[in-house]
């Protein structure tokens, strides 16, 4: 074509014309192998395309995860809204409306690492049911021996009896293990219960509502340590329930047995709650004595927070999906946005969302057209993987490629690793920032110099950021004078029962045959003698 054209074109113009030509050659080269790679950058069907993309700059990605963000003028306002909360369940005009319960504990006095005994306890969290033997030997020093027994699904929701029934033939095993069943010596225990119950002494607690999970018929307004004394009682084992604890207030004194400081108990594992300590001149629903000390470990049952429709504003619909298909609608709605039970849940119906709409895992249908991966179905996205993910800082991604492939992503990509990446942290990120601000409310409204947050819950204790990120959080919410720390609590649930219990049983020995306290001098004295 270029020769019958240049044909036509007179020659003196001919070597001008070359050279245009040559340009316009090299220009269409050029341009050519431009648009060339920029297809194959663009190309939907090229995986090593996508390598550089960043899904900050990906619009419809960041739009999804950019409605988790939540700043620090939103945190303040969620704050403000959990004081009035707080104070409405504090009062007793507006206790029954009031969503945050903010139920006394009847425990008032913050061990100091004196106490002395051998002490049983339960711990029913959630997920985990733990037996204790806990030996306090009175100078900060506890030694424990522990075993974890599983709650099948079938007694989370069948027949109340039947929880209990099982809880006590798993103490009666450990304690035949532990040669503890003997004759002639009642041990007291501590009940570690982390569920919402209206407490009416250390020993006497009826259960408002089942939460995490359980569902189980009969128990709601019982007496939950009747409960489980009837069914220590017709095991026949020599036992005493002399307190019921909530896993936060457990988690208090453990770490106060150890750091005196510590007047704030938080829980991160399947769900969240927190416990402080509050002035009794506060406490409208508190009908005791006002003896010394004049305050009272309040178990606030935040996870209720929001019930009310006061974090509506912050929701996604990724929050309204886990709450509908969650057993108790409506409710812990607090809980649902933090806690372990439903975080990797949130994640999961994220990565469901961006999959559906092609943003994600490209090229992985099988010639269906199908995805093969349990990411469809509830709960295929464990909590524990969030942490995993988390846990790859750089671009090798070894973790998250393990998780995806273990939830039959094969080879996923480089990009698919950082948004799955980005996903997780955003989700866990909001989740801290948001119990950062129920922390914050706590140590302002406290107004001590220095407050140790003792803290339980797989969730705080494995995820590789949550307490930077609660941290991080708290530093523009607390009043600069006062000072924090946090404090893992390792058992605490579990050993701040037991220690709830010691005192208790030594408050009241006709509680016991045998007062535990001299079993323990007694084993003192044989090993100083030996
Ligand atoms: P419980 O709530 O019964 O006292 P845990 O404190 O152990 O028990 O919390 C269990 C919850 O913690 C599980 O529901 C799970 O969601 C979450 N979890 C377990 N392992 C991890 C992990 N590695 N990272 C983050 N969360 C975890
Ligand atoms: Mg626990």
């Amino acid at each position: 074509m270029s020769l019958v054209f240049v044909e036509t074109i007179p020659y003196n113009s001919i070597s001008s014309l070359l050279r245009k030509v040559a340009y316009g050659l090299a220009t269409t080269c050029v341009l050519g192998t431009a648009v060339y790679i920029g297809y194959s950058v663009a190309s939907p069907d090229n995986h090593s395309s996508k390598r550089y993309r960043n899904p900050e700059l990906n619009d419809e990605i960041e739009k999804v995860v950019s409605s988790l963000k939540l700043n620090d003028e939103q945190l303040k306002h969620i704050m403000h809204c959990l004081e009035e909360e707080m104070n409405a369940g504090l009062s007793s005009e507006t206790h029954k409306q009031a969503t945050i319960k903010m139920f006394p504990s009847f425990v008032r006095h913050i061990p100091d690492g004196t106490e002395r005994g051998q002490v049983l306890a339960l711990d029913l969290g959630g997920t985990n049911f733990r037996v204790l033997s806990i030996k306090l030997r009175g100078n900060s020093h506890i030694e424990l021996t522990s075993k974890i027994f599983l709650v099948p699904q079938s007694a989370m929701i069948g027949d109340g009896k039947r929880l209990f029934r099982h809880l006590v033939e798993c103490l009666a095993e450990f304690m035949k293990k532990e040669h503890l069943l003997q004759s002639g010596i009642c041990y007291p225990l501590g009940f570690t219960f982390s569920f919402p119950c209206k407490q009416e002494s250390l020993a006497s607690a009826r259960l408002t509502t089942w939460t995490k999970g359980f569902s189980c018929a009969d128990v709601i307004n019982e007496d939950v340590v009747k409960l489980l004394q009837d069914a220590i009682d017709e095991k026949g084992i020599n036992v005493k329930c002399a307190a019921l604890v909530n896993d936060t207030v457990g988690t208090l004194m453990a770490c106060a047995y150890k750091e005196p400081a510590t007047s704030i108990g938080l829980i991160l594992g399947t769900g969240t709650n927190a416990c402080y300590i509050e002035d009794l001149d506060k406490v409208g629903t508190w009908n005791g004595d006002h003896d010394e000390p004049k305050q009272v470990i309040i178990n606030m049952e935040w996870g209720a927070f929001g019930d009310n429709g006061c974090l509506n504003h912050i929701r996604t619909k990724y929050d309204e999906e886990v709450d509908l298909s969650s057993i108790n609608p409506g409710q812990q709605t607090f809980e649902k946005m933090i806690s372990g039970m439903y975080m990797g849940e949130i994640v999961r119906l994220i990565i469901l969302d961006l999959l559906q709409r092609e943003l994600l895992f490209l090229g992985h249908r099988d010639t269906y057209g199908d995805y093969k991966t349990p990411i469809y179905n509830r709960g295929g996205f464990y909590t524990k993987f969030v942490s995993t993910v988390e846990t790859d800082e750089g671009i090798k991604f070894s973790n998250t490629r393990r998780v995806l492939e273990d939830i039959g992503i094969r080879n996923p990509t480089f990009d698919d690793c950082v948004i799955v990446q980005h996903i997780c942290r955003q989700v866990s990120k909001r989740a801290a920032r948001l119990a950062g601000a129920g922390l914050a409310v706590l140590i302002n409204r406290m107004g001590k110099p220095t407050v140790t947050i003792g803290v339980d819950g797989s969730l705080y204790r494995y995820h590789p950021r949550f307490k930077r990120n609660m941290e991080r959080s708290m530093e523009g919410l607390v009043n600069k004078d006062f000072k924090f720390k946090f404090a893992l609590s390792d058992d605490g649930s579990g050993k701040g029962a037991a220690l709830v219990a010691c005192v208790a049983a030594h408050n009241a020995p006709e509680l016991l045959t045998k007062h535990t306290r001299e079993i323990i001098d007694d084993k003192t004295s044989e090993a100083n003698s030996d």
